[in-house]
């Protein structure tokens, strides 16, 4: 796969796909601008080299022409954020967009108007790519998030350029997901959390391949827990994955990779912050009552595992983190990252809710790399193919 770095924009107009998909709050303000920071190497790399960026982007999911989901609305955070004026048009394919193009001069950047706003962009609609393809000399994609969409701006429209070239973002995200994946420095330490078993089942199946240990915690925890003959009250279940995730241990087992869990369990008797709780040992949960968080003795033989490690990778919480009294295990875990990164381990925090965590709990800039794509790092992790990226290899 052919990168940015590759490649020199001088006197090109560069088509790329960005992924400006950012919260707005009811005055149209962004309120989360990662996403723009992310994409900024990228653009001021065509710049640099006397280039123009024509980029194309979605905004939430629209029925048609939707005011609100214009992306005229981020015009002013991004030329703040990129250091240049964004010129804004109206149009996303089209005689005026066409023009708009023609004239871009060299340093310029234009963004384009919602990609959804036609529902051909989601079906990967072929004229529509064909139309978008005349936006640009090459063609840049450097929206990780959307890689694994085979829509028509992310993966149909490549097949239109000679020069299709992978942005900076989607270039960090697979190293540093290869970091893991390709076997990473040992002891490899993977922590699963979240809600469910049945999101993460083929991510653990992979992780059996490079992990030493594998830790899980976060509500898919309990399923193992009753599976193993324990009581766990009202906490998540997924009762048809009762069988498996017992053939999981076995797996695990037979392959040598440690498959660790709570130890004790931080109970809640209602899903609020003014609940009244207990700690049990793990397995002894009352009726009527719920185990939203992982327990002390938890945190304590967790964290232990995770600054003994050379590499870790995170996949969501610990417990209900949105709701503070339940939020403990998954910062002090966070802490435990923390602290085996500066030890020197390499650490990967994945998967959009895990990203929010970290970030919103303020660790964001103390692991290694948080990645920008939820749904398209899980498929990657599970050794599917991105039809955005294999549309740049082709
Ligand atoms: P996921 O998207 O699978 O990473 O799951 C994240 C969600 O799992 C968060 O919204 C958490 O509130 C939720 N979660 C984590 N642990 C628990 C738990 N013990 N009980 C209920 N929900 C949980």
């Amino acid at each position: 796969m052919k990168t940015i770095k590759d490649f020199n924009f001088k006197g090109k107009k560069a088509l790329v796909r960005v992924d400006f998909n950012v919260p707005l709050d009811a005055d149209f303000n962004v309120t989360d601008t990662t996403r723009l920071k992310a994409a900024k190497p990228t653009i001021i790399k065509i710049l640099e080299d006397g280039g123009s960026a024509v980029l194309m982007s979605h905004l939430g999911r629209p029925k048609g022409v939707e005011d609100k989901f214009s992306l005229r609305h981020i015009v002013k955070t991004t030329s703040e954020i990129l250091g240049v004026e964004v010129k804004f048009i109206a149009a996303t394919v089209g005689a005026e967009a066409e023009a708009a193009v023609a004239a871009l001069e060299p340093g310029e950047v234009l963004l384009l108007e919602n990609l959804r706003f036609f529902a051909e962009e989601t079906k990967g609609d072929l004229a529509f790519s064909e139309q978008l393809s005349k936006l640009g000399d090459v063609y840049v994609n450097d929206a990780f998030g959307t890689a694994h969409r085979a829509h028509a701006s992310t993966t149909i429209v490549a097949q239109f350029f000679e020069d299709k070239l992978a942005g900076l973002v989607i270039e960090a995200e697979l190293v540093n997901a290869d970091k893991v994946l390709k076997g990473g420095v040992k002891p490899v330490t993977a922590i699963m959390g979240g809600a469910k078993v049945s999101d993460k089942i083929l991510i653990i199946e992979k992780l059996l391949d490079v992990a030493d240990n594998i830790i899980i915690g976060g509500g898919m925890s309990y399923t193992f827990a009753k599976a193993e003959g324990g009581s766990i009250g009202g906490s998540l279940c997924q009762d048809d994955l009762l069988e498996y995730v017992l053939e999981l241990e076995a797996k695990a087992k037979a392959k040598g990779v440690n498959l660790i869990f709570p130890v004790d369990n931080f109970l809640g008797d209602a899903f609020s912050n003014d609940a009244n709780t207990q700690i049990v040992l793990r397995g002894q949960i009352p009726d009527g009552w719920e185990g939203f968080d992982i327990g002390p003795k938890s945190i304590e033989k967790f964290s232990e595992i995770i600054k003994n490690s050379k590499t870790v990778i995170w996949n969501g919480p610990m417990g209900v983190f949105e709701i503070p009294l339940y939020a403990t295990g998954t910062i002090e875990i966070a802490k435990a990252v923390k602290d085996a990164t500066e030890g020197g381990a390499f650490s990967l925090i994945g998967g959009g809710d895990s990203a929010a965590a970290i970030n919103n709990l303020g660790f964001g800039d103390d692991v290694s790399y948080v990645s920008t794509g939820g749904g398209a790092l899980l498929e990657y992790m599970e050794g599917k193919t991105l039809p955005g990226i294999a549309a740049l290899q082709a």
